[in-house]
């Protein structure tokens, strides 16, 4: 190969990420050469609206460069590998297979479309000999993908556990450290840029759940889409519940979890869900602070480690992007490709099935006998209650439970039944508990 070989880049996308990326490569491009002897030239760049202002990005930076037709950049033939930073399902799907098609390595951050079509883009990578690499699209900067690929490839992964939003970590860390309610801590996320005007993917989960799909996918090449993700957010997760599962030595936190179960190897069946948990303060997680990102691997012979870094930001996801562009670079001009990779389809183990601890708080009314009925209801689905505490609200009470390991669909056929009793007057916040019971419980 030649020393500082150029390769030259074409960009779909010059927003948030896609600007950070054009920073990098303009300026870093000898240092990166240097370094690894690729010199990444970006020849053309596509956007939607090519008289748009972009930031710090200098007008001439963009001379001669700039499309508002991306297929133009696709089917350019001085472009060798494809950027793409458009982001959603169309036309960026369609703009993918058609590089891969002409032979063009494709380097996405699109966590939505490798959610939603990672199989087929995967198949279309296999079927044209050509590298789609996608590390940017889940976890940003943490080195994930490349991890489970590469250093872990003979390991047998039993259980990825992430922190993968940062928002909501945000979110629960402010709640936690100083005790703001939850529309208080999402207003300042919103203030400082955290959340989106409308933070609905955020805090119900659906980012979490598409990066849990990715997750299950490069963890166990399971054929997994953001729909099979089983789904809860932290909207219910109140300053209390966090105050609560403090003093009992947790933090609050929204897990996505892609979990194995059967033989090493050809798993059984997937879990894969994303729902907030309590973590005890001893883990790892739980030190998972602010908008930062984490995520916990568990394997069969490796045990236990965990990634850390910054999972978003246009300069993290940018730097993730650049790691992928230097690697299918190297493959291009080496004549090779990545190891391929095949999704299959595993059976989906239904949340149903987990059998975990759990914390549960309930609103009922403050007199005398309801603490009974309510906790006959749990004996009647066999949950065994491990601890309760009661707190007074004024004419009504607080009742927060911390369950034995019981089976999901028993705790959800109790909340059945409690939801249809008189004295309660809200069913509050679930959250499974992470790790073994404690021993003296
Ligand atoms: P963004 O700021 O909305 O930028 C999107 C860019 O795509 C814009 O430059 C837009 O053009 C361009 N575009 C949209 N439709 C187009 C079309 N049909 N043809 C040509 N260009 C088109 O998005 P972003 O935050 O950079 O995110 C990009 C991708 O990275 C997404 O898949 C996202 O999930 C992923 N990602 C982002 C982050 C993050 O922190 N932001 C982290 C991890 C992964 P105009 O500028 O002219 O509107």
């Amino acid at each position: 190969m030649p020393v500082n070989a150029p390769v030259r880049l074409g960009l779909l996308g010059c927003g948030n990420v896609g600007s950070a990326f054009l920073q990098l490569v303009d300026g870093g491009a000898d240092a990166i050469a240097a370094r690894t002897g690729i010199r990444p030239e970006v020849v053309s760049v596509a956007v939607r609206d090519r008289g748009k202002a972009r930031g710090g990005l200098e007008r001439d930076r963009f001379s001669g460069r700039l499309a508002d037709d991306a297929w133009s950049v696709v089917k350019d033939p001085a472009v060798e590998i494809v950027v793409e930073l458009i982001g959603g399902i169309e036309p960026a799907r369609e703009l993918i297979l058609g590089a891969l098609a002409a032979g063009k390595p494709v380097v996405t951050g699109n966590k939505e479309l490798v959610a939603a079509h990672g199989a087929e883009l995967l198949a279309a990578a296999e079927s044209a000999g050509v590298d789609l690499q996608f590390e940017a699209s889940v976890a940003g900067a943490i080195p994930l993908v490349r991890l489970l690929k590469e250093s872990l490839a003979g390991e047998q992964i039993v259980r990825l556990t992430g922190i993968v939003n940062g928002t909501t970590n945000y979110m629960l860390t402010r709640m936690s450290e100083t005790g703001l309610g939850y529309g208080e801590a999402l207003a300042e996320a919103q203030s400082l840029g955290y959340a989106e005007a409308d933070p609905t993917a955020d805090v119900e989960g659906y980012d979490a759940a598409a990066k849990a799909a990715i997750l299950a996918g490069i963890a166990f090449d399971a054929d997994v889409v953001a729909a099979d993700v089983h789904r809860e957010g932290i909207t219910n997760v109140d300053a209390s519940d966090i105050d609560f599962a403090r003093r009992l030595g947790y933090a609050v936190k929204l897990l996505a979890v892609a979990e194995r179960t059967g033989a090493p190897g050809s798993p059984a069946a997937v879990s894969v869900r994303v729902h907030p948990a309590m973590v005890p303060i001893d883990h790892p997680l739980a030190s998972v602070r602010g908008s930062f990102n984490a995520v916990f691997v568990e394997g069969d012979a490796a045990g236990e480690l965990m990634v850390y870094g910054r999972g978003a930001g246009g300069l993290p996801t940018a730097s993730a992007m650049l790691g992928d562009v230097i690697e299918a670079a190297h493959h291009l001009r080496e004549g090779m490709r990545a190891r391929s990779v095949m999704r299959r389809s595993v059976p989906l183990r239904p949340i149903s099935e987990l059998s975990t601890q759990y914390y549960l708080s309930i609103d009922v009314a403050d007199r005398p006998g309801v603490l009974a009925t309510v906790a006959s209801v749990f004996g009647e689905h066999n949950v065994s209650i491990r601890s309760m505490e009661q707190v007074g609200l004024g004419g009504e009470a607080r009742l927060v439970f911390i369950t034995h390991t019981a089976l999901e669909a028993d705790l959800q056929a109790t909340i059945g039944d409690l939801s249809h009793l008189e004295a309660v007057e809200h069913i509050g916040c679930v959250l499974r508990v992470i790790g073994p019971e404690p021993v003296s419980s």
